[in-house]
């Protein structure tokens, strides 16, 4: 906690003991929890205190042959045959019992994640219900989603999602996979696989058909063996542009479909005439909360010279008043990096500005003796050149630069190979479209941020991926359009 803080908040601790978890979690395949074949298993942590949580199957390629040919039986004998009517049922059914343990899977996300139960309690879980409930009441109404075209299911899909969102991005994948007609194997990321696995319990509570949906815990070498596998129709992958471009590669010249979720580095544009307080408000929303680990953040922050001075003093204040602590505590704003490797990613990238000349300021922060953490820390005398601001650092670090004219600020904000999202600040209508229609980003919020819906598509431009998901855009990527 700050140290300049002007009061402090008593703790507020999220209650722990109406959460059920187990020692060991198996493989969820053919509707049945099932050691992996060679019976290895993975520790996951939780990344505030370093303590082990439980232990995760680890899957192997005979794990993966036996979940695609249950997914494929599934396909086969039911899923494809039943009508969408039936389908959204059991949907909806998920939808339902999610919303009724939200309070449990806020918490194990905590845990499992480091992000701050305020995340988890407000955006995760209630989104990832939300994406179930919106994507229930398609399945029986694919022709009006795509009309005169007739909807065709795939078979058996792929899909292997990242660990800053874990419960998010896996109904982001199953829920329109499910709606379309199509079977899934899952992977969740190796530090997240929890909330993935209550979801297998859910899934197997609402009865779903065995082998309709199968989630396999590993790391990447099982990742690799669910992009190979011949069998599988369809990969859905959302996590970094490198991983993106591997896979791209390993699939190249199969018939197999793809959607690629990847990296971004956004721009958040603050013009002279915006409301600089509902600004600075927001650009500490788009970077520091959920510990910049959100693909869409806005981790370039530019601001129009002439109240330059003013927002990054503000921005400062403000900074200051950030809690970093417990992410139980329902006053935490800045929770756990997400792991080692991950704060060793961020702690490189930050003694990279200072390499690069960049002027690095950190409210006085003191941080838990345990866990991964890092303070939040802004960058100003930076240029576009520098490498903090031309790659995805996904932590609590934002570089700042100047502008002059909107053509200026538009040249820099699409100066980078991604094009996932970015914000604009203005109280003019004419800028906010001047903005949105020339920066090649998927979305752009107008003084707001990190908004979303599961009524609306998001996707990236340029290296930030291939396809949307959400929305009818969504549906598309499961279906064989004729
Ligand atoms: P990552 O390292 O690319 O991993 C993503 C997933 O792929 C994990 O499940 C990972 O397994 C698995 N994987 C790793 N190597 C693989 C391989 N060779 N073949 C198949 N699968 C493989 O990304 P991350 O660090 O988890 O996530 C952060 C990234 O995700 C950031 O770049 C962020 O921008 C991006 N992201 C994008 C969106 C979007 O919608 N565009 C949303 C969220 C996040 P293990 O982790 O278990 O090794
Ligand atoms: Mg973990």
């Amino acid at each position: 906690m700050s140290k300049k803080q002007k009061w402090e908040y008593s703790p507020a601790l999220e209650g722990t003991d109406h959460i059920q978890l187990k020692k060991q979690y198996d493989l969820f395949i053919n509707g049945k929890f099932t050691p992996g074949a060679e019976g290895k298993y993975f520790s996951t942590v939780n990344p505030a205190n370093e303590e082990k949580i439980a232990e995760v199957a680890e899957a192997n390629q005979k794990d993966i042959n036996f979940a695609v040919e249950s997914a494929q039986k599934a396909y086969d004998n039911t899923w494809s045959k039943m009508p969408g009517k039936e389908r959204g049922k059991y949907i909806f059914r998920i939808a339902r019992l999610l919303q009724e343990r939200a309070r449990e899977f806020s918490v194990i996300e905590t845990i499992d994640g480091g992000k701050p139960i305020r995340e988890s309690r407000d955006v995760d879980i209630p989104l990832a219900s939300a994406h179930f409930f919106y994507y229930a009441g398609w399945a029986d109404k694919l022709e009006y989603a795509f009309p005169g075209k007739q909807a065709n299911s795939l078979g058996v899909t792929g899909q292997i999602i990242p660990w800053n969102f874990p419960l998010l991005m896996a109904s982001w994948k199953i829920a329109p996979a499910l709606a379309t007609g199509n079977t899934v194997v899952l992977k969740p990321a190796e530090t997240t696989p929890l909330t993935a696995m209550k979801l297998a319990e859910i899934i197997q509570e609402a009865d779903l058909p065995p082998g309709v949906v199968n989630i396999v815990t590993g790391a990447g070498d099982t990742g690799k063996a669910i992009v190979n596998h011949p069998d599988i129709k369809k990969i859905a992958f959302t996590g970094s542009t490198e991983v993106g471009k591997y896979i791209m590669k390993s699939i190249a010249g199969t018939d197999k479909k793809y959607t690629l979720e990847l990296g971004g580095k956004a721009a958040n544009i603050i013009f002279e005439d915006a409301s600089i307080d509902q600004a600075v408000e927001g650009i500490i929303n788009s970077i520091f909360f959920n510990q910049g680990h959100v693909c869409c953040a806005g981790s370039r922050l530019y601001v129009q010279e002439s109240v330059a001075e003013e927002v990054i003093q503000k921005l400062r204040n403000r900074m200051s008043s950030l809690i970093v602590g417990n992410p139980l505590d329902k006053n935490t704003d800045i929770g756990a990096i997400n792991s080692k490797m991950q704060l060793d990613k961020i702690k490189m990238y930050v003694d990279l500005g200072k390499e690069e000349g960049g002027n690095i300021y950190q409210p006085s922060c003191s941080l838990p003796k345990k866990g991964f953490w890092h303070a939040p820390t802004i960058f100003t005398d930076v240029s576009q050149s520098n490498r903090i601001i031309q790659e995805e650092i996904f932590g609590p670090v934002l570089g700042i630069q100047t502008f002059r004219t909107v053509d200026e600020v538009i040249a820099k904000a699409n100066n980078t190979a991604y094009g996932l999202s970015g914000g604009v600040w203005t109280d003019k209508g004419s800028k906010i479209f001047k903005v949105t229609k020339d920066i090649r980003a998927g979305v752009i919020w107008a003084n707001t941020f990190n908004k979303f819906d599961p009524a609306s598509p998001f996707g990236g431009y340029k290296e930030s991926g291939v396809g949307s998901e959400g929305g009818i855009e969504g549906l598309r990527g499961y279906l064989d359009l004729a």
